[in-house]
């Protein structure tokens, strides 16, 4: 049977889930395929006999702005969901000592300083000092011109500023392997620094929050439970096979359900449809 939505929404990862809050708060009716049989894309987390599998997202990030927003328009304020940390532990292989730096201005301001001037015995304050050009620099740039640094890799443009051996190892290298899982050499800097970039005017409010749950549990329900209150659907295991394309507007699309090997066909009007 076909049926119509104001939007069709390919995806329920959080920028899906978004899109058709947004859209079904604004009276459009909506409707969320999603392939998996799991709604969360890489905020999803499922029980595999007993055990709690997550896909992706793991630590909020305090400074984030829009996620705590679209959270609150589900019911939910994110200080009940995370168990916020306002330090981070670097632990050295082959050296007994942690090194441990607060990371959050406001929330624990003692421990920051304590972090920047101490830890001398695994990075010394030489090392310290000599990530300030790296992190001015990239910066500056990534303001003036992102692209320019898309020709070096982040461990590049380390060592182009002269980051020490110790820094770049104790510091650089598990910030790179903790928020991107790769090393320094393997993406540019317009990417290292796109990420910190947008977030300087709100990093008085660093902290990361670990989840105290599930994703799926935590974020992506309690979002689609909205979607649903609205009168928006959400479909999983319906994969998208093909989109319809109508005088370069995309007008409806084809999928196929889980256990069905045939794509059903749609019809496409002035309205996005589905069947
Ligand atoms: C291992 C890992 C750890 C991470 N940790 C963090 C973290 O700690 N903090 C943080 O802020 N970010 C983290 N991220 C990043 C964050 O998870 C993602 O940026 C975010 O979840 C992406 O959301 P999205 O909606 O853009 O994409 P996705 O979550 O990938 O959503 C895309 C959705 O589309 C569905 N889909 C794709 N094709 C079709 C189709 N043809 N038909 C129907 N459905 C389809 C997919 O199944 C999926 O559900 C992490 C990512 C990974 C991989």
């Amino acid at each position: 049977m076909m049926q119509r939505s104001d939007a069709i929404i390919i995806g329920s990862g959080l920028s899906g889930l978004t899109a058709a809050l947004e859209l079904s708060e604004k009276e459009k009716s909506v409707i969320v395929l999603e392939k998996e049989k799991v709604i969360g894309g890489r905020t999803s987390s499922w029980d595999e006999d007993g055990m709690l599998v997550e896909s992706g997202f793991h630590r909020h990030i305090g400074f984030y702005k829009e996620l705590p927003r679209i959270l609150k328009k589900a019911g939910i304020s994110i200080n009940q969901i995370v168990q916020w940390e306002e330090q981070v532990d670097v632990r050295v292989k082959g050296k007994k000592d942690t090194a441990v730096f607060g990371i959050s201005p406001i929330f624990g301001p003692f421990e920051m300083v304590r972090g920047l001037i101490g830890n001398n015995h695994i990075v010394s304050m030489r090392d310290k000092l000599s990530l300030v050009p790296f992190f001015l620099k990239g910066f500056l740039e990534y303001k003036r011109n992102p692209d320019k640094l898309d020709q070096y890799s982040v461990k590049e443009f380390a060592e182009k500023h002269h980051v020490s051996e110790n820094a770049l190892h104790y510091l650089i290298i598990p910030l790179s392997a903790g928020v991107f899982f790769l090393p320094p050499e393997r993406y540019s800097a317009k990417v290292f620094f796109g990420l910190f970039y947008p977030a300087l005017p709100r990093f008085y409010r660093m902290r990361i929050g670990a989840y105290l749950g599930g994703m799926t549990e935590l974020l992506a329900n309690p979002i689609a439970t909205r979607i649903e209150q609205n009168k928006g659907k959400v479909r999983t295991g319906t994969k998208v096979k093909r989109l319809i394309v109508e005088s370069s507007q995309v007008t409806g699309c084809y999928f196929s359900k889980w256990g069905r090997n045939k794509s059903k066909s749609c019809y496409t009007s002035s309205r996005f449809s589905w069947c």
